[in-house]
């Protein structure tokens, strides 16, 4: 990426970065026959299946495609109830675990390690060989399928109540088709510079034991920044990268909600918005929900801004 001049950045991101076109319709089809599985195929019926991670969001780059699946489970009592619901899950996972290996598509996964949340595999696309990184997670339908604006306070007010982690996590999978919709919608262009900087991430630290900023954050971010760069819809790739690189340099100054889902007036943006001013802390608040700052597990800013300087002072 280095010794690009800025006319080849283009070039690389549709020759290198993105999936190849036909490939990507391959993955659908191939995908598909695993979605089609966790509709028909449990003992338990499913109203419908989430497709995220970067294989969701359209922000995936060659090779490193990762797909979070939730499942929605209907008549399945996940949240309520903190025994019985790691019970239905561990069950549940379980469950589908065994139906996976006895089935025909066995032989297209590879399973990994257990999580308490959920069945963790590697499947195998036939017709162009490679894999996709899948976590497959069982979770209620607590949104429904349109969602109002009192639906998703509904949501937060119980996230904001929640004490239990397992929990926070099944509201945030109940959350995710937000995210997607949220990534999903932006224009093509600003897709494939959240891959060159996810592709800047994956090649520009080395083994790290510290946090840096997960996809979904560097996606934030660069959406963030195209919006106070006047949203073009057109723009030049280094140019872009170059302002993300910026950003980073300064992350102490991030402070973003977006009012997608939440209103900006809102008690929660507005205690966040103080705790950054009292702390000088970063802030994103996730769009799909405004009690989640995803900074808020990074603990590697210093290092990514160094980078980030590294990369900038670079010809
Ligand atoms: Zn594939």
């Amino acid at each position: 990426l280095d010794f690009l001049k800025p006319c080849d950045v283009e070039r690389y991101i549709n020759q290198e970065l993105k999936p190849k076109l036909s490939g990507s319709t391959e993955c659908n089809d191939d995908v598909n026959l695993l979605v089609n599985f966790l509709l028909e195929e449990l003992p338990l019926p499913v109203s419908h299946v989430i497709r995220g991670g970067s294989y969701g969001k359209s922000t995936c780059i060659r090779g490193h495609s990762d797909i979070d699946m939730v499942v929605f489970v209907e008549n399945f009592s996940l949240v309520e109830g903190t025994a019985q619901c790691s019970l239905n899950m561990v069950q549940f996972i379980k469950d589908l675990k065994k139906r996976l290996q006895n089935s025909l598509l066995a032989t297209r996964v590879l399973m990994s390690d257990v999580t308490p949340l959920a069945l963790r595999f590697q499947w195998k696309c036939v017709k162009n060989d490679h894999i996709h990184h899948v976590d497959v997670l069982p979770c209620n339908d607590l949104l429904g399928p349109r969602p109002t604006q009192e639906d998703k306070k509904a949501i937060y007010r119980r996230i904001e109540n929640c004490k239990n982690s397992l929990q926070l996590q099944l509201y945030s999978a109940a959350l995710l088709q937000l995210q997607v919709e949220f990534v999903r919608r932006k224009p093509a262009p600003l897709r494939d510079l959240m891959r060159l900087v996810k592709h800047w991430k994956q090649t520009s630290f080395g083994e790290n034991s510290k946090r840096l900023p997960n996809s979904y954050t560097l996606e934030l971010i660069t959406v963030h920044v195209w919006e106070n760069h006047g949203k073009p819809l057109h723009f030049k790739f280094l140019h872009a990268f170059a302002s993300i690189l910026e950003q980073l340099i300064k992350y102490e100054d991030l402070c973003v909600a977006w009012n997608e889902n939440y209103f900006l007036k809102s008690l929660w943006v507005q205690q966040a918005l103080t705790e950054h001013r009292k702390n000088l802390l970063p802030i994103i608040l996730d769009p799909a929900n405004p009690l989640n700052n995803v900074c808020a597990s990074v603990n590697a800013w210093d290092e990514v801004a160094y980078v980030a300087q590294q990369s900038l002072a670079k010809p």
